[in-house]
């Protein structure tokens, strides 16, 4: 006789990256289209290479530490979005990365030009299904 158990499990609850270049799991990470021919980097998916021309691209992952390179504090937004947040550009070893400094007062005392900063995820909302919507941010390191 052999006893049978059940390995029916109780579903994850299913997570969706905001952007599709957001990938999640254990190690969060962004991953950009590298160009073949001249190793741009971009984080759309794109015909061809704004560079040099070249149509051949490859999937990178993207450095999650990263030096805030430019900010912008935005007091203004649109209705429901929460404000003021801090805009930033971020350059992970090497790739301009775009996204918001969270995790971090929004003021000029407290994000300054150079400072060393990760990515981070952050739950946006779950929907009926339960599915979880995930977006990225940098905070700081
Ligand atoms: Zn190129």
């Amino acid at each position: 006789m052999t006893s049978t158990t059940s390995t029916e499990q109780p579903p994850a609850p299913a997570q969706v990256p905001l952007v599709d270049y957001l990938v999640l799991g254990d190690e969060p990470h962004l991953v950009a289209y590298e160009c073949t021919s001249c190793q741009a980097r971009f984080f759309d998916r794109r015909n061809a290479c704004a560079a040099c021309g070249g149509t051949w691209f490859e999937r990178v992952p993207i450095a999650t530490e990263g030096t805030l390179r430019a900010f912008t504090i935005v007091s203004m937004a649109a209705p429901g979005i929460p404000v003021p947040f801090v805009a930033g550009v971020v350059d992970c070893d090497g790739t301009s990365a775009r996204g918001n400094i969270i995790n971090v007062e929004p003021d000029p005392e407290h994000v300054a030009l150079g400072m060393k900063v990760r990515l981070a995820t952050y739950s946006m909302g779950t929907d009926d299904a339960g599915t979880e919507a995930v977006g990225f941010g940098f905070e700081p390191a």
